[in-house]
């Protein structure tokens, strides 16, 4: 297959699974995985001004305001390694951000290829932040019940003991399922006027969920291998 410019943008709530389906599309897709919360972190981690700058958002549950993030994203997406396009998560969150995203691509003679939608009912997605734990190393996501690391509390990849993130507390999980109910979802109408959204279920396992991710991508011959 010729070479292509592919831009997929994953949508999803909060635990949606969105991380975990990335880091294996990756691969499939062969694409670099720019994901907006895993750029502010770092940026926490580093102690830049931007991640001080964002910080009492994300330990509120809010969102950072657009215009930071959409600088930041931007900022990821012009470096080389994502010359050929990237599979997006957790961007665009607002429909100005995905605005600016279309803008942007637009001016470079590309566009959004598709956006698969993980849906994942409330309670479902909150019984899943609970147990949620991650390496600080590697980046592995697991569950304490679903998804358990052979030793608990420790990687399965490297032997790094697991953490659970401070924004997955409860009282601030609700309020990023709110947030996702009140400013992200409109995403949903908006990509599906434009015929690019597929929903996914996403309340089954991982491996079904990414198989149907993969077949929802190469059905439409976007895979490139
Ligand atoms: P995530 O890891 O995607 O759940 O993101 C963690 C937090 O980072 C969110 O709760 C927001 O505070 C912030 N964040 C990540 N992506 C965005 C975005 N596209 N727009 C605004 N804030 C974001």
């Amino acid at each position: 297959m010729t070479e292509q410019v592919l831009y997929i943008i994953l949508l999803g709530p909060p635990a949606s699974g969105k991380g975990t389906q990335a880091a294996q599309l990756r691969e499939f897709l062969e694409l670099p995985h720019v994901a907006s919360g895993d750029l502010f972190r770092e940026n926490l981690k580093n102690e830049t001004e931007l991640g001080l700058q964002a910080k009492e958002y994300m330990d509120r549950g809010e969102l950072v305001p657009d215009d930071v993030t959409i600088a930041m994203v931007m900022d990821r997406l012009s470096r080389p390694d994502c010359a050929g396009g990237a599979l997006l998560d957790g961007f665009p969150r607002t429909i100005a951000q995905a605005r600016a995203l279309d803008a942007a691509l637009a001016a470079a003679g590309h566009r959004v290829a598709l956006v698969p939608c993980i849906q994942v009912p409330d309670d479902v997605l909150v019984e899943r932040v609970s147990g949620r734990r991650l390496c600080p190393v590697c980046g592995e996501s697991y569950h304490v019940r679903f998804n358990p690391p052979e030793e608990p509390g420790i990687c399965d990849n490297d032997g790094a003991e697991l953490y659970q993130r401070e924004d997955d507390q409860p009282e601030t999980v609700r309020r990023r399922l709110q947030v996702y109910h009140e400013q992200t979802s409109p995403l949903i109408d908006y990509y599906r006027n434009r015929g690019l959204l597929i929903d996914i279920q996403g309340d089954q396992s991982i491996e079904a969920v990414q198989s149907d991710l993969r077949s929802a991508v190469s059905k439409i011959g976007l895979f490139r291998k």
